[in-house]
This record gives structure tokens, C-alpha cells and sequence, in this order.
């Protein structure tokens, strides 16, 4: 309900990873209960938000693309840009037409009180105080009505400074939230319908309140009632305690899920990133972890033209990258941060050369993306419906999978065990013949 009709509209647009998403959701959600009508993206409104991502120049570019927009759409919009790019290059932002506040990650979760304080005709605010390592709260719950996995953000920052990296710049060094805080938050979401939640943050295996890690967020979500999935976004691969793959092995919420960025499968190269593993570790863990949990989807990221990549590394990457039971990958274009100590390296690729080895790695991806969804035609697993859409439900197990199944009612929120039947593609087609009569909807 509209607390004060006479408050303004206000829309919302994400840039960049899922902590991200987390946190506009929670911003957003600042507004509303302050009375702001919240409206889409490609409609005029009087405030536009704008949570940006400074990881690659494609990011930067994004924002001023997004700015020329909205200023299209409605000049007499004032725009706030807020986060990683707004930290790092506030002069640049606070000059883009119609930009009125340029806010750091440091003091974005407050940004509702800062466009509340800023008079109509004030110069641009420009507001990236420095980030200090402290425990921290969120000020709202994200309860996030248009999707049916919800985020919850444990932590943010990180003091491992890869050198590709300006992450622990841009968002600071590693700090965590308060345990009873990712409880609360986690109660009201399951309170209000969701059955996932997937933890985010720059580093999470690094988290750590008081006493509590990771193991123990985990654990003390699995306690809540309703909530039936907890998936960890992204990780760290010497940050994984074993106690969570044993977890996953025995079919606790945890689900059997680890996105673990590999981003070179070439010693040298890792070593020049400041990674803090060899090859060698990383090929045990993986192949331990796929041995222990049952189809296990296993996922990783990988750079692409790191200052002194030679063929002879890249191409020991696709290898390893074949031959290791990893199922996906995302792959990303080195690009030359400020900040990022790489910067200094000699040995820029071609981006030409570039562009040919992402080319060769996402159609690998994509083959072995296939590859394993084929080999889980004719198991059971578990789904979690998204949408109903032309007589046809889709949802994702909890191993990342997609699957469709026929459906002539809404299984939007509904948690199935269903037959995978084929594959389609990228696509598990399901039947199930069990009743509906135990699913339960948000
Ligand atoms: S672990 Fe490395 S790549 Fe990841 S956020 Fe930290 S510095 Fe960046």
C-alpha cells in the first residue's frame, strides 16, 4: 500500500553480479516502505536507480548507455548511480546529464535518506565516503516479488586482491553481516513464501561473526521451517570446508551446486593473478567433489587474454577445462582495471586473439553444459517451478538444471519430484505422476 500518494515513482536497474541484484531488491524495498511507487525500468519516473558494475569496460560503458536512456525516456528524471563504478569513478558519473547523486558502496543501503535530504534544485551530490571493515546489517528485508529464488547477502569486500581485481576497492576490505541479522532476514523471506535462498557476497567462504562461519549460516538456515533450498552463489575454492561438500553428499537443503572460479588452467598465468591455488589443487578438488556428490552440477569462470596468455597456456586451459568434471562455464574478456595490479603487466593480448579464445571456450561450455544434462535423462530429481507459461512449467533442480514439464495449472512456487524424461537442447523435458494435492504455493 502506497503510504503517501503524493511520493513519487521510482524504477530500478541492476548491473553486474547477483550481490548486486541482492542489494538493489533491498533498497528498493527502502522505498517502498517509505511510500514510493515503485515503476519499470523503461517507463518515465521522477527517480532512477542505477546499482552500477565497474568489473569490465563493457560494464562502464553500460552506464552511460543506460544514463543517454533514461534522460530519452523522461529529461526531467534525476539520476542516482550507485556502487562498484560509482565508487571508482565518481567524476566521470557526477558530470552525465541529469546525474544528481553518485553514491559508493559504503553508504548505498542508506540511499532512500539521501534522496530524501537532497532539495529540488541541489548540484550533484556526489557521496563515496571510504569503506571501513566493520560486521554490518541490512536496513530491509529483499523480499523479492518477482522471482522465486531470493538472494541473501552475508558479506561483502574482499582481502585476497587477485591482481585482475578492484574489488577490495571498490567494495572494500572483507567484513560480514550479523549473524542474527541473516537470521532475520531469512525468517521473513521464508514468511513470505520463498523455499530458496541463495547466499551472496564478494567472498563468502571468508565469512565469519563472532565465532560463526559459513557452516554455520548454512546450518542455522537449514533450521528455518518453510525454507526447503539453500544455494551458495559463487565460492572461493580454498575457502570450502569439507563439512559442506559432506553436506551436499547427504542430501541435507544444501544444494548439490558449487560455482568455483578456476579463471586460468595454467600455472604461470595463475601465479601472475595472485590466485591463491595451482592447477594441480584445484583438478583434486573438483574431481573429489564430483566423486562424492551425486550429480553434482560444478561451474567456474574463467579470463580470457590475461597479460601473457601464449596459446600454450590458453590451450592448456581448454584442456583441463575438457577433461575435468566441470559442467559450465562463464568466460570473460581480460579488461584493464585502474586499480587492479595487472595493470603493470607486460604482454597485452590481441584482442582480436581474444575474442577467437572466448569463442572456443563458450562453445565448450556450451557442449558440456549439454553433455551434462544428458546424462541426467531417466533420473529423478526435484524441481522447483518458476513460471507456468502455453500449458508448459518451468523450474530448476537443485543441480541447476532447467526442466519443463507439461502443466495445464500454475506450478509457479511448487517444489516437485519429477521424471527427466529428454533433452531439448539446454532443456530437461519432465513428467511427473504424483499428485499435486502435497505441493504447497507462496
Ligand atoms: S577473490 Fe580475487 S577475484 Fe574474487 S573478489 Fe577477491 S580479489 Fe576479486
Amino acid at each position: 500500500m502506497v503510504k503517501n500518494p503524493s511520493k513519487k515513482t521510482i524504477s530500478f536497474y541492476t548491473l553486474g553480479c547477483r550481490l548486486n541484484q541482492s542489494e538493489t531488491t533491498v533498497i528498493q524495498r527502502t522505498f517502498e516502505n517509505d511510500g514510493y511507487h515503485v515503476v519499470d525500468f523503461n517507463h518515465p519516473a521522477d527517480v532512477v536507480v542505477i546499482n552500477t558494475c565497474t568489473v569490465t569496460e563493457n560494464g562502464d560503458a553500460e552506464t552511460r548507455r543506460l544514463v543517454s536512456k533514461v534522460n530519452r525516456l523522461n529529461p526531467s528524471t534525476r539520476i542516482a548511480l550507485i556502487g562498484c563504478q560509482a565508487q571508482m569513478q565518481k567524476e566521470k558519473l557526477a558530470h552525465l546529464p541529469n546525474v544528481q547523486w553518485v553514491v559508493g558502496n559504503g553508504v548505498k543501503m542508506g540511499l532512500q535518506a539521501i534522496v530524501e535530504a537532497t532539495e529540488p534544485q541541489a548540484p550533484p551530490q556526489v557521496i563515496t565516503p571510504t569503506i571501513h571493515r566493520e560486521r554490518f546489517t541490512m536496513p530491509a528485508v529483499g523480499i523479492d516479488r518477482f522471482h522465486t529464488r531470493a538472494n541473501i547477502k552475508i558479506q561483502d569486500g574482499c582481502d585476497f586482491f587477485c591482481s585482475f581485481c578492484e574489488i577490495p576497492y571498490a567494495r572494500g576490505r572483507a567484513r560480514s553481516r550479523v549473524f542474527d541479522d541473516i537470521l532475520l532476514e531469512a525468517n521473513a523471506l521464508a514468511a513470505a513464501g520463498h523455499k530458496e535462498l541463495v547466499i551472496t557476497g564478494i567472498n563468502v567462504g571468508t565469512y565469519e561473526d563472532e565465532g560463526k562461519n559459513l557452516l554455520d549460516v548454512i546450518e542455522a538456515l537449514e533450521q528455518i521451517e518453510g525454507l526447503k533450498r539453500i544455494r551458495i552463489s559463487s565460492i572461493e575454492p580454498t575457502t570450502i570446508p569439507d563439512r559442506l561438500i559432506q553436506k551436499m553428499a547427504e542430501g541435507s537443503k544444501l544444494c548439490r551446486y558449487l560455482h568455483i572460479p578456476l579463471q586460468s588452467g595454467h600455472n604461470t598465468i595463475l601465479q601472475e593473478m595472485k590466485r591463491k591455488y595451482t592447477v594441480e589443487e584445484f583438478s583434486r578438488f573438483v574431481q573429489y567433489t564430483n566423486n562424492t556428490v551425486k550429480e553434482i552440477c560444478i561451474g567456474t569462470d574463467v579470463i580470457v587474454g590475461f597479460p601473457g596468455e601464449t596459446d600454450e597456456h590458453f590451450q592448456q586451459t581448454v584442456d583441463l577445462l575438457k577433461t575435468l568434471p566441470i559442467h559450465y562455464f562463464h568466460v570473460f574478456s581480460y579488461s584493464k582495471r585502474t586499480m587492479a595490479q595487472s595493470g603493470h603487466l607486460p604482454g597485452a593480448v590481441d584482442p582480436a586473439v581474444i575474442h577467437q579464445r572466448s569463442k572456443t571456450l563458450r562453445h565448450l561450455s556450451q557442449r558440456k553444459r549439454d553433455l551434462f544434462y544428458q546424462s541426467l535423462v531417466g533420473t529423478t530429481q526435484e524441481v522447483l517451478f518458476e513460471e507456468t507459461k502455453g500449458g508448459m512449467a518451468a523450474g530448476m533442480t537443485d543441480n541447476f538444471v532447467r526442466a519443463l514439464m507439461p502443466s495445464n495449472i500454475d506450478l509457479h512456487n511448487h517444489l516437485k519430484r519429477v521424471d527427466l524424461i529428454s533433452c531439448q537442447g539446454s532443456t530437461l523435458l519432465a513428467e511427473t505422476s504424483d499428485s499435486l494435492s502435497h505441493a504447497h504455493s507462496r
